[in-house]
Protein backbone atom coordinates (compact mmCIF):
# COMPACT_ATOMS: atom_id res chain seq x y z
CA UNK A 1 0.00 0.00 0.00
CA UNK A 2 0.84 3.69 -0.53
CA UNK A 3 -0.14 6.62 0.83
CA UNK A 4 0.19 10.10 0.40
CA UNK A 5 -1.15 13.52 1.16
CA UNK A 6 -1.21 16.37 -1.25
CA UNK A 7 -0.28 19.06 1.49
CA UNK A 8 -1.58 22.02 -0.49
CA UNK A 9 -5.37 20.92 0.14
CA UNK A 10 -4.51 19.48 4.08
CA UNK A 11 -5.97 21.93 6.28
CA UNK A 12 -4.11 21.16 9.30
CA UNK A 13 -6.60 19.63 11.68
CA UNK A 14 -4.61 16.78 12.66
CA UNK A 15 -7.71 14.11 12.29
CA UNK A 16 -5.77 11.64 10.02
CA UNK A 17 -3.15 11.38 12.73
CA UNK A 18 -5.94 11.01 15.76
CA UNK A 19 -7.41 8.19 13.61
CA UNK A 20 -4.36 6.42 12.40
CA UNK A 21 -1.26 7.28 13.77
CA UNK A 22 1.01 4.09 13.42
CA UNK A 23 0.72 5.58 9.29
CA UNK A 24 0.63 9.76 9.69
CA UNK A 25 3.29 10.01 12.76
CA UNK A 26 5.41 7.64 11.51
CA UNK A 27 5.07 8.05 7.80
CA UNK A 28 5.99 4.75 6.03
CA UNK A 29 3.79 1.91 8.36
CA UNK A 30 0.54 1.39 6.02
CA UNK A 31 0.11 -2.86 6.05
CA UNK A 32 -0.77 -3.61 9.06
CA UNK A 33 -3.17 -0.83 9.59
CA UNK A 34 -5.57 -0.43 6.02
CA UNK A 35 -8.61 0.33 7.22
CA UNK A 36 -7.44 2.60 9.45
CA UNK A 37 -5.88 4.57 6.70
CA UNK A 38 -9.37 3.89 4.59
CA UNK A 39 -11.17 5.53 7.79
CA UNK A 40 -8.46 8.57 7.74
CA UNK A 41 -9.05 9.08 4.22
CA UNK A 42 -12.66 8.95 3.77
CA UNK A 43 -12.85 11.51 6.55
CA UNK A 44 -10.16 13.72 5.74
CA UNK A 45 -11.25 17.47 5.71
CA UNK A 46 -9.16 18.42 3.00
CA UNK A 47 -10.04 14.99 1.02
CA UNK A 48 -6.02 15.27 -0.04
CA UNK A 49 -5.28 11.50 1.64
CA UNK A 50 -4.47 9.22 -1.92
CA UNK A 51 -4.08 5.41 -0.87
CA UNK A 52 -2.64 3.53 -3.93
CA UNK A 53 -3.80 -0.47 -2.98
S1 LIG B 1 -7.06 14.58 7.80
FE1 LIG B 1 -6.54 15.50 5.80
S2 LIG B 1 -6.82 17.68 6.13
FE2 LIG B 1 -6.70 16.73 8.15
S3 LIG B 1 -4.52 16.89 8.75
FE3 LIG B 1 -4.84 14.88 7.75
S4 LIG B 1 -4.32 15.23 5.60
FE4 LIG B 1 -4.67 17.24 6.52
Amino acid sequence: MKVWIEQEYCTGDGLCEELCPAVFEMGDDGLAHESDVLDAQAQCAGECIYVKL
